[in-house]
């Protein structure tokens, strides 16, 4: 069962539940997709055994083949192509590997070479097979990294999809096959409103989903209503908790306290209930 994690926002705690829901599930696989910023291995700290480049195709030109009719600068709906001194130039980082100008240029004076935009670490925690995208800096483009990181996720047993924060097009790759979407929120009305995009993506793409309420003051519950509202349950409730803080700071899992250990395994036993998928 692939359980994808998710947040409006980062800080939620979303890694937090993923590590430890992991944990919990013993002999699972968790997939680190915050590309931008993974910091699943500071909690689970594998043993990496492999590591591999992730590259795509960008377009190199042919000076010579080349008239300059610009039909592929006016082509590229990503502005990664500009007509500078006479001839077409790649602005990289803006190539969305769409391979549209080569297949519109008459002159065939465009081919693909591969550019290396990220790496993918995989290695063991234990149990746990831990696999790591990371978006090389200065890179704009995660998509790509998310897709190959996703490719090699087994189809048996659990897996946990720790996905970017916020719910742009990088979440929703994240999310794409996955069999249920737990979204992460603070019990504040800044996180509430970050929890309506989350819920607005999962509804979009008819996932089955629940809501973990982290730092939980038991004082106020915005999320209660909002849960109501769209029908989602809340099936889990962590405590705001110094000593809590304290463990994650220093890189612990809450797990290993009986406590929490408790609320990770009802946890993971609503979600295996509930089925998955829609
Ligand atoms: S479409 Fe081909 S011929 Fe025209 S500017 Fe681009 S590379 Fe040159
Ligand atoms: S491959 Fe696509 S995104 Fe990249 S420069 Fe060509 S048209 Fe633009």
């Amino acid at each position: 069962m692939q359980i994808a994690v998710l947040s409006g926002k980062g800080g939620t705690g979303k890694t937090f539940v993923s590590v430890n829901l992991a944990v919990t599930a013993k002999n699972s696989t968790y997939l680190d997709c915050d590309v931008e910023e993974p910091n699943g291995h500071l909690f689970l700290k594998p043993e990496i055994h492999e590591t591999e480049a992730v590259e795509i195709a960008v377009p190199e030109f042919d000076p010579d083949a080349c008239d300059g009719c610009r039909a592929c600068i006016r082509f590229c709906r990503f502005n990664a192509l500009a007509f500078i001194k006479e001839k077409p130039y790649l602005f990289a980082e803006l190539c969305h590997s769409c391979s549209g100008c080569m297949l519109i240029c008459h002159n065939h004076a465009i081919h693909e070479v591969n550019r290396r935009i990220g790496m993918i670490e995989k290695g063991k925690s234990g149990g746990i097979s831990v696999i790591t995208g990371t978006l090389d800096s200065g890179e704009a483009t995660s998509v790509p990294v998310i897709r190959q990181l996703l490719r090699d996720a087994p189809t048996e047993g659990t897996v946990i999809i720790d996905c970017p924060p916020g719910s742009s097009c990088t979440v929703m790759e994240s999310i794409r096959n996955s069999d249920f979407c737990l979204l992460v929120a603070e019990p504040t009305l800044f996180g509430i409103e970050n929890l309506k995009l989350v819920v607005q993506l999962v509804k979009t793409f008819h996932k089955k989903c629940g809501i973990v309420v982290n730092k939980d003051t038991e004082i106020v519950d915005p999320i209660k209503v909002l849960a109501n509202e769209s029908n989602i349950p809340v099936l889990a409730r962590i405590p705001y908790d110094q000593g809590l803080a304290e463990i994650n700071a220093r890189g612990g899992l809450a797990v290993e306290d009986k406590k929490y250990e408790k609320i990770f395994r009802g946890l993971l036993v609503k979600i295996e209930k509930s089925g998955g998928k829609s």
